[in-house]
């Protein structure tokens, strides 16, 4: 598991994650290899993972958009959490490709980062996100899993990863 920044409380009182404007959103989260198999081995229903390795989100019975179909609504917890996936994990920081590069970004309209994105803390936080994603282990399950290097839009770059090869 990676250690995390934001700190349970506030993402429990911030209805922002897990949650998407449209079916297909690039925010729905991209699964490993292997935890596809971990989801099916635990008797998730098949149709909670689409073709493209992601979590299929379902309409919001509350409202517009879509809910990522582990989020429990009214509590604002996730039902797997224990099982969540790397991507989840590692939100609000996402691993982006931008001009053929892979960098570490971070998506600004969490709150909490916003409020914390010019502390020390954060900081050090990012240079260990970075240091851990660039450990030989964590470079070889990128490579393995080129469908979770994204491009994503309207976040903020941090750190340039050691990625050998990145993804066309
Ligand atoms: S798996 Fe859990 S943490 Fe990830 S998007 Fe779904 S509800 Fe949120």
């Amino acid at each position: 598991m990676i250690k995390q920044f934001v700190p349970e409380v506030a993402c429990l009182k911030c209805q922002g994650c897990c949650r998407f404007k449209e079916i297909d959103s690039v925010w729905t989260p991209c699964l490993l290899e292997e935890e596809v198999q971990d989801l099916l081995d635990k008797d998730i229903p098949a149709a909670y993972i689409n073709m493209q390795r992601k979590i299929q989100p379902v309409p919001n019975p509350k409202g517009e958009g879509f809910l990522c179909a582990f989020l429990e609504n009214q509590s604002n917890k996730c039902k797997i959490y224990n099982l969540r996936p790397f991507e989840c994990q590692l939100y609000p920081f996402l691993i982006n490709l931008r001009n053929k590069k892979v960098v570490l970004t971070v998506d600004l309209n969490c709150p909490y980062i916003k409020e914390a994105i010019n502390k020390k803390e954060f900081k050090e936080y990012a240079e260990y996100l970075a240091a851990y994603l660039n450990s030989k282990e964590q470079l070889e399950m990128l490579m393995d899993n080129p469908q979770i290097i994204q491009a994503y839009e309207d976040v903020t770059d941090l750190i340039e990863l050691k990625f050998p090869d990145a993804p066309k």
